[in-house]
């Protein structure tokens, strides 16, 4: 149960803080919500900062999760540019990087991540970019002219987005990946192939296989030198190269952390009343039967107001089928589920494929395939069997797959 005096503090107001703040109002918590974030933005959500703003069609401002205004109408107070430097649990306290002592009744961490650096890339070499933040966005769309010569390091999600916006804006791109394939952490190769196609089709060149050496420049970005010795001339260098999360404020304090912040069903760490939701956090998902760390929009959204509602007194599971988009190339590209090297791949038709693991599906990607993609998202929950035939058969509706399934598995 609440009560008007209890005081909730969340750190980190990206989208999970922002979005955990507005579900605990939404819950009825009458007490006090503080808000504290680094950043100087209110929250804001980061998928349009690899779309729309870079291909210049809005700004960044736009991924606002709510004007500044609404936070104040709705009793929460926000204090940006505010760091949290560390929490001490015995006291219920917060402390700030200006030496404030903030005490909670319960505590929501929502720190998210940050990018991994490339290691060995020179500190300060203008034309030299990471993605993460509103500003990063900014200045990267401001340089993204037509006929420059772009090369992005690292094939994943991210590098891939940038490499779509400036291949649209006219650039000259190549996508550096030290792995064989594309998307090697996200997908199955022979899915992530298929990405791979589309991004040679609309013109970027891909060097596959082949770390990066070196990036040369004397003030400004000239060339990145590959491992087998090609140099690249370069205006622009994007890196994507996975990202980190920021578990160090809890783990100082003593919470169990392994690949993110150990969190049970109910948003719970391993600390007295202290929460997590997010990039920053890795959680048991009963549906997947394993632990997971996921970097997604919707995982920021959803376990956020399931950590709200917990924290409100509700006791609710958070238990979903992770599910993530991308846009590149005028292509909407959709994934639930999480791959697995072991997986068998099976393919419906040319647009959607499907990961199966002892005949259950366990994963599908989609490109321009949303109808289906949710279709596949309940073949999953459903944790059925599927015959790969059945389902590689188009003339065979998904519904009706999970009807027939579970009429088998009702009949006695
Ligand atoms: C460019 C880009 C494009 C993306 N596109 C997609 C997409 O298309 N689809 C998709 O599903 N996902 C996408 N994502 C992923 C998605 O945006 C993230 O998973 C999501 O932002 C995670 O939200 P979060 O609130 O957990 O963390 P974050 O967004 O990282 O927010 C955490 C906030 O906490 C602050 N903070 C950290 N420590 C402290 C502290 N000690 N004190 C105060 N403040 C602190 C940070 O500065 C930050 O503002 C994209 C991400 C990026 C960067």
């Amino acid at each position: 149960m609440t009560s008007p005096t209890e005081r909730i503090v969340i750190v980190g107001a990206g989208q999970a803080g922002g979005r955990a703040a507005e579900a605990l109002r939404g819950a009825g918590f009458p007490g006090e919500i503080l808000l504290f974030g680094e950043e100087r933005h209110e929250p804001y959500e980061r998928p349009r900062l690899s779309k729309s703003v870079l291909l210049g069609e809005e700004p960044a401002s736009a991924a606002a999760l709510h004007p500044r205004a609404w936070y104040a109408d709705k009793g929460i107070a926000l204090r940006m540019r505010s760091r949290v430097e560390a929490i001490a649990p015995k006291s219920r306290s917060v402390i700030t990087a200006d030496g404030e002592r903030v005490e909670y009744s319960k505590l929501l961490l929502c720190t998210g991540s940050r990018v991994r650096p490339l290691s060995g890339a020179p500190e300060g070499l203008a034309g030299v970019h990471y993605l993460r933040t509103f500003e990063d966005s900014e200045r990267l769309a401001a340089g993204l002219e037509p006929g420059r010569r772009l090369v992005v390091i690292g094939g994943g999600f991210i590098g891939l987005e940038v490499a779509s916006s400036a291949r649209r804006r006219g650039l000259a791109v190549t996508v550096v990946e030290r792995q064989g394939a594309l998307l090697d952490r996200a997908l199955p190769a022979e899915i992530a192939a298929r990405v791979a196609s589309l991004h040679a089709a609309h013109g970027a060149a891909l060097r596959l296989g082949v770390p990066v050496a070196r990036i040369h420049g004397n003030g400004a970005v000239k060339a990145v030198e590959l491992a087998d010795g090609a140099e690249l001339p370069a205006d622009l260098v994007v890196i994507g190269v996975g990202i980190i999360p920021n578990t160090e404020l809890a783990e100082t304090a003593g919470a169990v952390s392994a690949d993110g912040l150990v969190v049970d069903e109910y948003c719970r760490t391993t600390l007295e009343d202290v929460y997590a939701a997010g990039d920053v956090t890795n959680h048991y998902n009963p549906i997947l039967e394993r632990r997971v760390r996921l970097e997604s929009w919707q995982n920021a959204q959803n376990q956020a107001i399931a950590a709200a509602r917990n924290i409100a007194g509700e006791r609710r599971a958070y238990a979903e089928v992770p599910w993530f988009w991308s846009d590149q190339l005028g292509t909407n590209i959709q994934m639930v589920g999480v791959p697995d090297p072991a997986m068998q791949i099976v393919w419906r038709g040319e647009r959607l494929a499907f990961g199966l693991l002892q005949d259950r599906v366990r994963l599908a990607v989609g490109f321009d395939m949303g109808g289906e993609i949710r279709a596949a998202r309940r073949l999953i929950e459903a944790r059925i069997t599927v015959p790969a035939k059945r389902l590689a058969d188009t003339a065979v509706r998904l519904k009706d797959l999970l009807t027939e399934a579970t009429c088998s598995a009702s009949t006695p």
